[in-house]
């Protein structure tokens, strides 16, 4: 699972979701104290296991190795993940038609609702407000509207950043790639069509 996260990030830059050094994918796995994490400000073309960065979850804060650099975004990684029930891949990305469908006006919630292709296998939280990237209130809003339960099991697959990107999460990393792509899709389409929100 670890190739996976090298694997998504050079898929979502082929796709045009990244700029080089963009997104940033976390993983962890069932009841581990490991929360695997992108590093900050590496090119993100040629992630490879080796580069990934080790942190240790230890009571309510996560430490980053000594001498390493985790994503800027840990702080909402670490939200969604530090009570996962089970093994969890959060990816970040900027999703091109997903981002431009947010500045257009579009609630990507109710957009979803209207494509059963998308809300069968994917659901789509409310969007979070334009917000600073890598900050504590981005990633603070983006797990309140992921809709995290008691249990640590969410509401909702996937959130719109607006002005900026997506998260998404998943058992494993191409899980989350796959609601990113299904809700890019529907939001291509809908720009396409050139129909306005209302
Ligand atoms: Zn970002």
């Amino acid at each position: 699972m670890l190739t996976a996260i090298g694997d998504v990030m050079r898929k979502c830059y082929e796709r045009g979701w990244i700029t080089t050094r963009d997104g940033n994918i976390s993983l962890r796995r069932n009841g581990s104290k490991t929360l695997y994490i992108t590093p900050s400000g590496w090119r993100k073309t040629i992630i490879h296991p080796e580069h990934i960065v080790k942190c240790k979850l230890v009571d309510d804060a996560v430490l980053v190795p000594n001498g390493q650099s985790a994503s800027g975004e840990l702080h909402m990684h670490w939200l969604i993940q530090r009570s996962a029930p089970k093994t969890r891949a959060v990816v970040h990305v900027h999703a091109t038609h997903i981002v431009a469908a947010m500045f257009a006006g579009w609630d990507l919630q109710e957009l979803a609702r209207q494509f059963p292709e998308v809300n069968r296998y994917t659901r789509v939280g409310p969007n979070v407000p334009t917000l600073p990237a890598t900050s504590r209130e981005l990633g603070d809003v983006t797990g309140v509207n992921l809709g995290c339960l008691p249990d640590g099991s969410l509401q909702y697959d996937i959130v719109g950043q607006a002005n900026h990107g997506v998260c998404a999460v998943a058992g494993d990393p191409w899980s989350a790639f796959e609601h990113v792509e299904r809700l890019d899709h529907i939001c291509e389409i809908v720009l396409k069509s050139g129909v306005k929100p209302n």
